[in-house]
């Protein structure tokens, strides 16, 4: 009875009114212990604070501490974030791209205003895998203006421990110009404002109750470096990927997945629940950052 009455309030307060966020500030990371605030903001009125914890990449959301607070010391998150953006910056799939041990899923939700949603990819997800399944969402502000049912369905198979999501950014607009050159292109459009944008899906997600990660996918995966210092100065991780089934990558021990979950590239997801049905032993799917062998064994 607790569990019916506990599972019904989650479902409540997912279609629950959003919720208002104003004064929306990042920071440049200060730590307090193993705790790192990114960003304060007004909820309701209310002083919070989204902070990421550097040992488990974890973030969070709590009442504002008073300021203060230290430089960060070198941690899995600093050390991390060190290594996604440096040096030599190219032009495509910057960031991670690659981890040790199992392989990653991430579904990338870009503006689709007419196609949808690939409800097939994560229903097969939850009956395949041991529950909750670890998928990080790229999540884009312009998909979800135009998919809020969809967004909610994500949300509901969340709160039943089905899915365990890792809410990644994809930018508010995701700009993109046909036939123009990647250089101009994307987050590299002229007039675009990388870090406004950036911040405005973090603010819609935290609108819809949602938590953002620390995690970032550049749109089409085309940066520069100063892109990539704009989203560092954010104290946001870079992830690209090394398997981009749609493109023919194939996955080996390591990967981060790369499929639309758009309905923008059925062939990738075609591909990949072709692949799941193979694979076995040890773990498919984890967590960006996280060490599989601890995390999700099947
Ligand atoms: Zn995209």
């Amino acid at each position: 009875m607790k569990i019916v009455l506990s599972f019904m309030l989650a479902l409540t307060l997912l279609d629950a009114k959003a919720v208002h966020i104003t004064h929306y500030t990042a920071h440049r990371p200060l730590c307090y212990d193993h705790t790192a605030i990114l960003r304060t903001f007004d909820r309701d009125g209310q002083h919070m604070q989204l902070t990421v914890d550097v040992k488990t990449l974890h973030t969070s959301i709590q009442p504002a501490a008073a300021p203060g607070g230290h430089p960060c010391a070198p941690s899995h998150y600093t050390r991390l974030l060190a290594k996604a953006v440096s040096a030599p910056w190219p032009l495509t799939n910057d960031g991670i791209t690659h981890q040790h041990g199992g392989m990653t899923l991430t579904t990338d939700l870009c503006p689709s205003s007419k196609r949808g949603f690939e409800r097939r990819l994560y229903r097969t997800l939850i009956d395949r895998f041991p529950h909750p399944v670890p998928v990080t969402l790229f999540v884009s502000g312009r998909w979800i203006a135009h998919h809020e049912k969809a967004l909610m369905q994500l949300r509901r198979w969340e709160a039943e421990g089905k899915l365990a999501l890792t809410w990644g950014n994809h930018t508010y607009t995701h700009p993109y110009h046909p036939g123009k050159p990647l250089e101009h292109n994307f987050a590299l459009s002229e007039g675009y404002d990388l870090k406004a944008d950036t911040l405005k899906l973090e603010q819609t997600l935290l609108e819809h109750g949602i938590t953002p990660s620390i995690f970032f996918r550049f749109p089409g995966l085309v940066s520069d470096k100063k892109s990539i210092e704009t989203i560092q100065g954010l104290g946001l991780i870079p992830i690209g990927s090394d398997a981009w089934l749609a493109k023919g990558q194939q996955p080996t021990e390591g990967s981060i997945i790369l499929v639309h979950g758009n309905k923008n590239e059925p062939k990738g997801v075609d591909m990949f629940l072709k692949m799941i049905k193979t694979l076995q032993s040890c773990p498919i799917l984890f967590h960006i950052g996280r060490d599989c062998k601890r995390t999700h064994t099947l």
